[in-house]
């Protein structure tokens, strides 16, 4: 299926490695035109050279998506995307009593903050343009929420509530607003909670991944390339019907009907 993005131009944040690299690989493959970003450099150079194999043109970005300089960094490069993906490490897990004011602006910077000013910078030329698909990174701890990360299920739902009522609004002038739940998938974030929470059971890290991936209903964690293909899907001509929703890819672990 030909998504009908070829030459577009998509804003993947946090995409040197993980589902950020996932999802730009995807467009890429699609013939999407990539600004990416990540902290450190080295990564994401690697990353570059990988995405351009497929024929399109890459830049990046190197800053720190959550801050005002990072953002603007981002927008500098890529100030007009077609396509933007909003994404950046999440939250730490920890006691709820231990997180101060601070902490919780932290995570509310980086999780519902920086996606929401990304697309106040970019919507309202989208919506001129009549195309616009933005996706956004969240967790399937939106809708069942995970205890140890409860900075993630309070600022990622604090998203989920804004993106319910503006993509309404983007819809009509084809512009779709959606997040991508995930559920566990094989990358760094998921081997450091695993880290945490085998030291948390008296398990090795090991003991814990043979745990939880075999009691997830597809027998595994999800790979990169899955994520990234639904995220492509979402940001495809055809996909212009589809705002506001929700999509958890979490192997059917999630246990409710609908
Ligand atoms: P990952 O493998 O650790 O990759 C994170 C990527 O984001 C890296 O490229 C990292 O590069 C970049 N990054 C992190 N913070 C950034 C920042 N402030 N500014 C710019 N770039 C930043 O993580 P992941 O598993 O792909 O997770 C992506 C998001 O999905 C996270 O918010 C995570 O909490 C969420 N999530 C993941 C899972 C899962 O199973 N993997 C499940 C639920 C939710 P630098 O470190 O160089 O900046």
């Amino acid at each position: 299926m030909d998504l009908g993005i070829r030459g577009r131009t998509a804003l993947v944040c946090a995409a040197s490695k993980g589902l950020g690299r996932g999802c730009a690989t995807s467009l890429a493959r699609e013939g999407v035109n990539l600004v990416i970003t990540a902290r450190g450099t080295e990564a994401l150079e690697a990353t570059a050279v990988e995405l351009k194999k497929f024929g399109v043109s890459v830049k990046t970005v190197a800053g720190d998506i959550t801050t005002a300089d990072g953002r603007e960094a981002a927008l500098k490069a890529c100030p007009s995307p077609d396509i933007l993906v909003n994404n950046a490490g999440g939250p730490p897990p920890g006691d709820w009593r231990e997180w101060d004011r601070e902490t919780w602006i932290k995570a509310l910077d980086a999780n519902m903050l920086t996606p929401i000013l990304l697309m106040r910078a970019v919507v309202d030329a989208m919506v001129a343009r009549k195309f616009g698909r933005v996706v956004n990174i969240t967790s399937g701890a939106v809708k069942a929420p995970i205890p140890e990360l409860g900075l993630s299920n309070g600022a990622r739902t604090g998203l989920t509530g804004f993106v319910a009522g503006l993509s309404r609004k983007t819809v009509r002038h084809n512009v779709t607003i959606n997040s991508l739940l995930p559920g566990p998938f094989e990358t760094d974030r998921l081997r450091s909670n695993l880290v945490f929470n085998a030291k948390a059971a008296g398990k090795t890290v090991e003991e814990l991944r043979k745990i939880r991936s075999e009691a997830n209903p597809a027998g595994r964690f999800g790979t990169v390339e899955e994520f990234g293909d639904a995220c492509a899907y979402l940001c495809s001509a055809q996909a212009g019907y589809i705002t506001g929703q929700n999509l958890l890819l979490d192997g059917g672990s999630y246990p409710g009907t609908f």
